[in-house]
């Protein structure tokens, strides 16, 4: 072992206390130096921590953004979601292939460059786009990507691709983005001005069951997608024994086409914090954590600076405004995982663990991180909680509906005049909310992201709230010429690749749904196989451990209950009574190869 690797594991280790539970940052930090987590820096950790390889090794293996194997010193990660392959990914992957001489997974000989392929990375209003190093790259088409690799191959530092940044605090010295909010509607609860300190003087004046009181006196519910009440989760957790208590702040948002999170991040990182320590007010906790997707680490200089400015002027840390309260923020680092949007597989991950869900119960208001009783809340979520101690539950009632209290942060992408981000009162319809964007002419509307449900235009007038039609941001916009089917295909391929595994159903039946859509697309669909689909969707909702296998079959499920006329189209029994879906080319090509010694030739 090389006496440089076991030195500057040593550092990192305890540049991290040694502390087992955040393994997954001294996985990351050893490859921002080493460019992968060697078998050999495997070995170096484990003996520094004193754990078992195998701990280790399962945990790189499990996220997208570590690898055993050596990257490029420049690594493209090239963002393919629905969205981008409609804006024209296939094209910017061909000329980056063109240009680089790689194909997809692959490194340049010279160990300049790897070219990988991504889950959406937050981005689909500006797609087809591409996280080069930690450098966010947008509007890319392929003479950008030709460019790009020309450019790179001088100097190999991707931060120098920004020439100008995408304006509102994307232009501030510590972020310095080309990415652009596209922030088209402002409301008057999240948007509206705030100054720091303002909501938290006013929580710290009354009690912490005074705080809960008010948050539940507003109807707040979590803007993660579940809309779990709040304030009952910040009761439950306050009345959980346990010594140490945490609030965590998810910013995970891994959801194709949901990248509201990133502009509330960018331009309101005050009124998110305050809304952190006001909830580590109200359920007893001294900790906060901000869980930041690997994706968004371009913010994060600039949210650290944030916190140290809160510090400076005692709104953070320890005697906050001299109230005896004391509360501080840590920022920790996703690793490019689709799961760990999940409350309980984000804990897992902050426990230096792959991001596995848990069996619920316990709960983890009951027994969370580190087992001690932990709320876990959306961005969103907590910025809307600054805003009702700030100006009161009535207020924040004003907007609203009665069961959907307050505005509704949307991301807007797809076939749409103007995508982004809008903040509008729940109550809208999607009719209205289409005309707003720009996409009047859709045939097909995905709300809340795959693992949402896809509706037409016979149910347009659906009302945008937690009663009818629900969302965690995401609203993807298909104009007419689009191919519902092909959507959800590509959103099954998704689920397929993003399955943690553990349970069957959601293990097997995603693959069984992608490869009954493309054998449906290919012509060779017959209608057992909707019965076969149905019944699998099913399954998977019902037997699944978390909420990605429990709505994985979404967009089967709803493509077939909304647009039947898409499958009938290609779905038939074969006049002669064969079986369509069997391929015998297919089925005789591994005999063929193999009697005719591997050549494949008859
Ligand atoms: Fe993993 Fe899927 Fe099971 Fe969730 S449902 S635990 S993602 S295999």
């Amino acid at each position: 072992m090389s006496g440089r690797l076991e030195t500057t594991v040593t550092e990192i280790c305890e540049a991290n206390g040694r502390d087992r539970t955040r393994l997954l940052s001294i996985a990351k930090r050893v490859q921002e130096k080493f460019g992968c987590v060697s078998e050999e820096a495997i070995d170096a950790i484990a003996d520094e921590l004193g754990i078992p390889r195998v701990e280790i090794d399962a945990l790189v293996s499990f996220y997208a953004f570590l690898s055993k194997e050596p990257l490029g010193k420049v690594v493209i990660r090239l963002s393919d979601d629905a969205v981008d392959r409609m804006h024209g990914y296939d094209e910017v992957r061909e000329a980056f292939e063109e240009a680089l001489g790689i194909g997809l997974g692959e490194t340049t000989p010279d160990g300049k460059f790897t070219l990988e392929r991504t889950a959406c990375i937050g981005l689909s209003d500006q797609a087809p786009a591409a996280l080069i190093g930690d450098v966010p790259v947008t509007h890319l088409d392929p003479d950008r990507a030709r460019e790009i690799v020309a450019e790179l191959s001088t100097h190999l530092d991707p931060t120098q691709l920004v020439r100008e940044t995408g304006g509102g605090r994307n232009a501030h010295p510590l972020v310095w983005s080309m990415v652009a909010n596209n922030l088209r509607e402002e409301g008057e609860v999240l948007f509206s001005p705030n100054r720091p300190g303002e909501a938290i003087r006013k929580a710290l004046a009354i009690t912490p069951q005074e705080v809960i009181r008010a948050v539940k006196a507003a109807r707040l519910r979590g803007r993660g997608g579940a809309g779990f009440p709040t304030g009952m989760k910040w009761e439950f957790t306050r009345a959980a024994p346990g010594d140490e208590k945490y609030l965590i702040c998810n910013a995970d948002e891994g959801e194709p086409g949901t990248f509201k999170d990133r502009v509330l991040l960018t331009e309101k990182p005050d009124r998110v914090f305050a809304g952190m320590t006001i909830g580590g007010y109200a359920i007893g906790a001294s900790r906060g954590i901000l869980y930041l997707r690997a994706e968004y680490k371009y913010l994060r200089r600039y949210l650290e600076y944030t916190l140290e400015d809160r510090r400076r002027r005692k709104l953070l840390g320890e005697d906050i405004l001299h109230s005896g309260f004391d509360f501080d923020i840590e920022i920790r680092m996703g690793a490019g995982a689709y799961v760990c949007g999940e409350e309980t597989a984000l804990i897992s991950s902050l426990e230096g663990s792959r991001g596995d869900p848990k069996t619920r119960p316990p709960f983890p208001a009951q027994k969370g991180y580190l087992g001690g009783p932990t709320s876990v809340n959306n961005v969103e979520t907590l910025a809307c909680v600054a805003k009702i101690i700030h100006q009161g539950a009535a207020t924040f009632c004003q907007f609203g509906s009665e069961h959907s209290t307050g505005t509704k942060l949307l991301s807007v992408s797809g076939d749409c005049g103007m995508p982004g981000v809008y903040e509008v009162e729940f109550g809208i319809t999607l009719r209205e909310f289409l005309v707003k964007c720009g996409g009047g002419d859709a045939i097909a509307v995905q709300v809340g992201g795959p693992s949402g449900k896809m509706v037409g235009p016979s149910e347009y007038d659906r009302i945008i709230c937690y009663e009818d039609l629900s969302t965690g941001g995401s609203m993807m916009v298909f104009g007419p010429e689009r191919n519902v089917l092909e959507v959800a295909r590509d959103f099954m391929e998704f689920f397929a690749d993003e399955s943690c595994g553990t349970c069957v159903p959601c293990r097997v039946g995603n693959v069984l749904l992608k490869e009954g859509l493309e054998r449906i697309l290919a012509g060779r669909g017959e209608p057992a196989d909707l019965d076969h689909f149905a019944a699998i969707g099913t399954t998977m909702k019902q037997t699944s451990r978390c909420g990605l296998g429990q709505t994985s079959a979404n967009p089967v499920l709803s493509t077939m209950e909304h647009f039947p006329e898409a499958y009938e189209a290609l779905v038939a029994a074969d006049p002669d009574g064969y079986r369509r879906s069997f391929d015998l080319d297919a089925e005789l090509s591994q005999a063929r190869a193999v009697r005719k010694g591997g050549n494949g030739h008859e």
